[in-house]
């Protein structure tokens, strides 16, 4: 795991909160996806990045025609609020899918709002901690990488021993390069 130093100013009327996000691919360049969609985050002037993952590639289960996905967790540092961050996940969605629809298929990327400090939300489009984190394994791996100790709210349960509970037996191997580069962003398509 890679840190970064978080360094936002602490805004005296909205509070920022650490966040951890999954974020996985399977359909296009899905190197490029990862990279793009992680420069369409850190773009936001109210969101850093504080750490990230690993990158693990995950076989899919069921639909085995699928591509393998590629998946990792990224530590953000934000003011925004729950809401907010649904919007912009969904817009980063939406933007990567567009561009890729005719070639790729409408989901190259999945941004899922894992955890946000210790708040728990539940609205109709917008469910943290995320409901079936503890279901996935290639959600707990590389979260667990980060936040082992972090007791999820709602299940009031660690992350590792959620990670030793999760009955998901699908494989999540380590992938090579290991985390996310900005040069991706440039990729042929
Ligand atoms: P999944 O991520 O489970 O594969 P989708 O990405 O298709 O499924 O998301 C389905 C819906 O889940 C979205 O429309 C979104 O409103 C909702 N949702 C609820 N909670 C969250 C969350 N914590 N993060 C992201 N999306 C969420
Ligand atoms: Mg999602």
């Amino acid at each position: 795991m890679e840190n970064f130093s978080c360094s936002m100013a602490k805004d005296a009327e909205r509070s920022v909160v650490t966040t951890y996000w999954s974020i996985g691919t399977n359909l296009g360049n899905r190197e490029q996806n990862l990279a793009l969609a992680l420069r369409c985050l850190v773009e936001n002037a109210n969101i850093e990045l504080c750490g990230q993952s690993a990158i693990y590639e995950t076989e899919p289960v069921g639909y085995t025609d699928q591509d393998a996905f590629l998946n990792a967790v990224l530590v953000l540092r934000t003011s925004l609020r729950p809401l907010e961050l649904l919007a912009l996940a969904q817009e980063i969605e939406a933007r990567l899918g567009r561009e890729r629809k005719v070639v790729w298929g409408p989901r190259p990327i999945d941004l899922d709002l894992l955890l946000y400090g210790d708040l728990q939300v539940r609205t109709d489009g917008l469910t943290v901690p995320h409901p079936r984190l503890h279901e996935r394994k290639f959600v707990l791996v590389p979260l667990a990488e980060l936040a082992e100790d972090q007791i999820v709210p709602g299940l009031e349960k660690a992350v590792k021993r959620l990670l030793e509970q999760c009955s998901d037996r699908a494989a999540v191997t380590r992938y090579r390069p290991v985390q996310i580069r900005w040069d991706w962003t440039k990729m042929e398509s």
